[in-house]
């Protein structure tokens, strides 16, 4: 079958749409494009979508993103734990041999009837009708969505590592990439081994003494970390890690905005006593730079790493959208979550009890509901208690540029407790221009 056959076969079966054969093929991209118009019309410009769960072979799940625990390992143990939910993802999950070629992308739920729910990748909607969904001024500048956001939920750190900024990452055909964190207080009841994160490089330190970490690599811990510090990570706080800044995320469940792009670089040989092969450090080097230790630590933004006020300067606390005083006259608090760079923002928004409002925002957003119950739009939404692997949620939805610049009405139907919902912007959101720094 041809490459462009074979996908849209995918898609149709996706879809719930069935016939082979030429004509139908062409025929079946309309009908997909059909169904989508059709959610959006009937979503009023807010899709639903299925939750997307990536497991991570080199990591250990925290069993905190309401999967079932017999469900960790949905995917077969030797793919490793479920330790991620990617939200609103274009993004293909970068997991090496066997991994399934919808890994990691978002489905929207374009129906669900008595047959069962019809799915289409937001990645299809997005390929085939952008304008309508982003806007045409966002796929005139950037072509799609240019954003990944997650949860990552492990059970002890990840290895010190970087990611190239787009002049390294360019010359392996990749995009850089920096990465923010929020840590949500909802899916951070328990912290797990080693809530703590270190990041960049300890004042002082020189480009020999990473040299030498490197040199060390097969004689069990390189040491790295002694080059570095460790934060201690605050639910409701977060952080904004630029692209060639080394960092050791620690175990609190982690929501990231973050460039779509899988690039990286590991300088810790060994976490928790387990090894990280070099193979991880240079993954995103030029063949010819493999033993190159000079490339591979040019590829660290220096200054950066060394920064004597790294924490004022990379830690944040949430910046309320409006005076505090008189969104709780209008019933809720919306603060942002993450800000600073032009690559993507995000917001936490909170509705309280029993009330609604209507928010209006410059640009397409994706988002996950982390407590309550109540209504996105026509939507029932409610926080899910537990999770089976391949069940539909009814906590993740898509708000079109069209419907976010209409408003959305939002409404906590519990007498009890806040609705909260963290939202997720592409890069250029124009409501976050004036927090870039
Ligand atoms: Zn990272």
């Amino acid at each position: 079958m041809r490459p462009q056959a074979l996908r849209v076969a995918q898609l149709r079966a996706q879809a719930g749409l069935l016939g082979p054969g030429a004509f139908a093929i062409i025929a079946s991209m309309s009908e997909i494009v059909e169904l989508l118009r059709s959610a959006l019309s009937s979503g009023e410009g807010v899709l639903r979508l299925a939750p997307a769960w990536v497991p991570r072979s080199f990591l250990m799940p925290g069993g905190r993103l309401k999967l079932h625990p017999a469900d960790l390992y949905a995917l077969g143990a030797h793919r490793g734990g479920i330790d991620e939910r990617w939200f609103s993802s274009t993004t293909n999950a970068d997991n090496g041999p066997g991994t399934p070629d919808d890994e990691g992308l978002s489905y929207i739920v374009a129906a669900n009837g008595a047959a069962g729910p019809r799915k289409v990748l937001l990645k299809t909607a997005v390929d085939e009708i952008g304008d309508e969904i982003l806007g045409s001024d966002v796929m005139s500048t950037h072509g799609g969505w240019n954003v990944l956001c997650k949860f990552f939920d492990n059970l002890g750190p990840i290895p010190h590592h970087m990611h190239q900024d787009e002049e390294a990452a360019a010359r392996v055909g990749r995009r850089g990439k920096p990465e923010a964190y929020y840590f949500p207080p909802q899916y951070n009841y328990k912290e797990n081994n080693f809530a703590y994160t270190f990041m960049g490089l300890e004042p002082g330190t020189t480009k020999d003494d990473v040299w030498r970490c490197l040199e060390r690599w097969n004689e069990g811990d390189n040491g790295i970390l002694y080059h570095s510090k460790a934060y201690k990570l605050k639910p409701g706080t977060g952080w904004q890690i630029p692209a060639g800044v080394l960092h050791a995320p620690g175990s609190a469940v982690t929501y990231e905005p973050q460039v779509n792009s899988d690039v990286f670089g590991m300088f810790q040989s060994m976490v928790e006593g387990r090894y990280v092969p070099w193979d991880l450090l240079v993954k995103d080097v030029p063949p010819e730079h493999h033993q190159d230790l000079e490339y591979i630590i040019g590829m660290l933004d220096w200054e950066a790493n060394v920064d004597p006020n790294f924490m004022a300067n990379r830690h944040f606390e949430p910046h309320p959208v409006r005076p505090v005083d008189e969104m709780a006259e209008d019933g809720y608090s919306e603060a942002w979550v993450t800000y600073s760079t032009a690559s993507y923002s995000a917001k936490e928004l909170t509705v309280h009890p029993g009330r609604s409002v209507t928010i209006r925002d410059a640009a397409a957003y994706g988002t996950i509901v982390t407590q309550g119950r109540g209504q996105i739009g026509v939507w029932d939404v409610h926080t899910p208690a537990m999770i089976r692997f391949g069940e539909l949620t009814a906590d993740e939805y898509f708000v079109t540029a069209a419907a976010a610049g209409e408003g959305v009405r939002i409404t906590n139907l519990s007498p009890d407790e806040n609705l909260v919902m963290l939202k997720h912007f592409g890069p250029d959101n124009p409501d976050a221009r004036a927090l870039v720094r």
